[in-house]
This record gives C-alpha cells, structure tokens and sequence, in this order.
C-alpha cells in the first residue's frame, strides 16, 4: 500500500487530486488479503477511472482492480458464454468478441474504461446496453468476503442505472462478468447514424466487425480522446421528461428530438438542450465544454474537478431555467 499517491494517471479528466492511501489487486485472493484495509475506511474500488470527477483529495483508499483473464465457459449451437475479469479493458474485451465472431457487443466498441466497471451504469451505445447480453457477474461482499453471484434480475439494470449504485452502493466488489454472446449474430444498425456511416464505408451487408469498425470511427470523429484531452464522457444523462415538458419545449424549438421512453414519457437529448442554451465549445480557463459534443465537460490540462463541477453546476441551473428540464450527472463525484 501507497501514501500520498497522485491520482492524475488514473482518471480520465486528468485531474491533479491525492489519495491519501493506494492499492491494486491482480486476483481474487489478493482482493481477500486487502479487505480488513478496505473494511477500515472510506474505499473507492476504481477501474480506468473514466467515469469519475474528483473534486478534492481523496481522504481514504483507492484502489485499482487489475484482475485479468478471459475464459469461455459455455458453448452451444447458438451461443457461446465468455467470462472477463474485471480489470480487462472494455475495449480490448470488445475486439476480442469482435474477431472471434461473438456478436452483442460490437456497438459498443471504443467505451473506455474496464470491464467490471460495465455493469455499473450498464453501460450503453448506439442503441445497444450490456444488459442485452449479460450472463452474470462475480462479486466481493465488503462486509463477509463472499463472492456472490448476480444474474441480470439481481442487478436491476435500467438507463445507465444498476443496483451497484443504489441499494448495493459499496457494498461489493465487482471481480469478473460474463456475456452471452451470439455465434449467429444479426447485426444491429438501427441507430441512424451506423448505417449513414457503413454506407460511406461501402459496406452493404454489414458484419459485427463492420459494425465495430463504424462505431469506432464515429467515436473518433466526434468525441475527446482522454489522453489528449481530459474527460469522463457524457457529463449528464439524457433526461426523461413528461409529455407536457416536451409540449412546452416544442412551442418554442418545434423540431426538439425526443424519443419514446415509456408511457407518457420521452427522452430528450442533454447534449442538444445544453447546445441551443449556449454552451457549445464555451472555455472557461483550463475547462469548457468540448466543441463537438455539448455532453462532454472537458479540461484543458490544469483544471480543477472542482471547477469542472461549478460549471456542470452553472449548466444545471441554466438548463432548468430555460427548459424547466433538471440534469442530473451521469460522472461520479468524489
Ligand atoms: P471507473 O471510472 O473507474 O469507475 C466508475 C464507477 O464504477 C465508480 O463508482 C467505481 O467505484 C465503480 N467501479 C469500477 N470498477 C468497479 C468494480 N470492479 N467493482 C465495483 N465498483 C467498481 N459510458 C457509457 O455508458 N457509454 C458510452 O458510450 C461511454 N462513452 C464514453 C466516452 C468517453 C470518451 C469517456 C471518457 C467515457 C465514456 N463513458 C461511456 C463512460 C465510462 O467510460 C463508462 O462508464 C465505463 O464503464 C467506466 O469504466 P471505468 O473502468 O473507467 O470505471
Ligand atoms: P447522438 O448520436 O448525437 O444522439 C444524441 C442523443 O440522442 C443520444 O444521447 C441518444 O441517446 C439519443 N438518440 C439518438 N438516436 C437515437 C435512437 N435511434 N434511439 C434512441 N435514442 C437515440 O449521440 P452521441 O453523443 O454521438 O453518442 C452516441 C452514442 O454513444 C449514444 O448512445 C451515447 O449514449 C453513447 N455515448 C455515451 C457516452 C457516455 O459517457 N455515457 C459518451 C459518448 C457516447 P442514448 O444516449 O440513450 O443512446
């Protein structure tokens, strides 16, 4: 275990915060050897850290899980079951399906981060959730020291939601998940943009490679590469909102997209709302919001979170005043 250790390396906003203690784990046994630590205060388990916002020093332990390895565990027919540990990268875990021809996860190539972070916020893309293709998933209980099996039911998946972040918070500790991936894969180009861009890409009969292929291409032509400039991704989630909320929208932008999210209820796109308020590729010093992406908070290099938190605060009040729409933050603040 470290004291005083920079976490600058280890979130993708780049933010120049200490944790007063630091540890990893490479395995399950090595996790166990470090619970009576995590069991003695506050503990953050953390993966790529892409989807965190540090706000101040982090007065407790913060620790990297590293557990890596891919395994097949069940093959049929039809599908096959393909377990990771969580310190996999996503990525890497994506493109392995990929070329083996394990369809489910090709939209959502190029999110960074690690996989035992995925089940979290169920993370989505281009249409696609990994709760779509979710076996189960392996974790610590913090407080026994069980590993505990959750099948999709138990993790009570939702819009960038699970249990994990509720009323499991801190509570476990994700070791491995594992996706059932199909062997006969139909691919899923619903969401508009992949297949405007398959078609620049002349692809007419596209495969999950195709796909993966696509999606990259759209990430990288529309959003930050962390490494080169600071930032977690989409800063808010996109806000479900009454039909009267979208009428009254309406009246004033007639061609407001919105889709359908449930009886009575529709999604809006944060990102457009935060754009007609203004915001688009405003700087503010060393952060603003990225030029391409109005969801995007992003630093300039020598930021603070706690800046970046003031002006996703601003963007809160500015949006609720013109749209009477309420953000909420889809980054963890710490
Ligand atoms: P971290 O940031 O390290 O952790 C996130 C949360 O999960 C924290 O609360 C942490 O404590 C907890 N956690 C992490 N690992 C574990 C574990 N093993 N056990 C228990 N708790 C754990 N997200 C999307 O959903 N869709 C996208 O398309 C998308 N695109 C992005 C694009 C960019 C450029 C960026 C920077 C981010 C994007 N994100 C997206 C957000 C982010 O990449 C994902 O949420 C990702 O899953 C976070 O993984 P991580 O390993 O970095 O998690
Ligand atoms: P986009 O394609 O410009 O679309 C804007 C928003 O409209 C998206 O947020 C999306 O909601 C919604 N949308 C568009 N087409 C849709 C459809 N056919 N059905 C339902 N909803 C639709 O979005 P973008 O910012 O470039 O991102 C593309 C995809 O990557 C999105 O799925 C987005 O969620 C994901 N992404 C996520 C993060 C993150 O950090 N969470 C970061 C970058 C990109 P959804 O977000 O619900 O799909």
């Amino acid at each position: 275990m470290q004291k005083a250790v920079t976490l600058k390396p280890y979130n993708t906003f780049g933010v120049d915060v200490k944790a007063k203690l630091f540890a990893s784990f490479n395995s399950v046994s090595e996790l166990r050897a470090l619970l009576p630590e995590i069991r003695k205060q506050e503990t953050l388990i953390a993966g790529g850290g892409s989807n965190m916002l540090f706000t101040k020093n982090f007065d407790g332990l913060f620790v990297r899980n590293c557990i890596k390895g891919i395994e097949e565990i069940t093959r049929t027919d039809s599908y096959v079951v393909i377990e990771a540990g969580a310190g996999e990268i996503w990525h890497d875990f994506v493109i392995y399906c990929v070329n083996n021809g394990y369809g489910g996860l090709e939209n959502l190539s190029l999110i960074p981060g690690c996989v035992g972070a995925s089940p979290m916020q169920n993370i989505g893309a281009y249409g696609v959730e990994i709760k779509d293709t979710f076996e189960y998933l392996d974790a610590m209980e913090i407080a026994s020291g069980k590993l505990t099996r959750f099948k999709a039911a138990d993790c009570a998946f939702g819009y960038r939601e699970s249990v994990f972040k509720h009323a499991l918070k801190n509570q476990f500790i994700i070791c491995s998940v594992a996706f059932r991936l199909s062997l006969h894969p139909k691919v899923n180009t619903s969401y508009g943009i992949i297949e405007q861009e398959l078609f620049s890409m002349n692809v007419s009969t596209p495969n999950i490679k195709d796909v993966s292929d696509a999606v990259i291409r759209i990430r990288q032509s529309k959003l930050p590469d962390p490494k080169v400039l600071g930032n977690a991704g989409s800063f808010f989630k996109n806000p479900i909102v009454t039909l009267d909320v979208l009428e009254s929208i309406q009246s004033t932008y007639e061609h407001v997209p919105s889709y359908s999210a449930g009886e009575g209820c529709v999604k809006l796109a944060a990102g457009w709302l935060i754009e007609q308020a203004g915001w688009k590729g405003k700087r503010f010093g060393n952060i603003g919001v990225h030029e391409f992406q109005a969801l995007v908070l992003v630093n300039y290099g020598e930021g603070s979170g706690k800046e970046i938190y003031d002006l996703s605060q601003r963007i809160i009040e500015d949006i609720q005043k013109k749209f009477n729409v309420i953000l909420e933050r889809e980054v963890n603040i710490y």
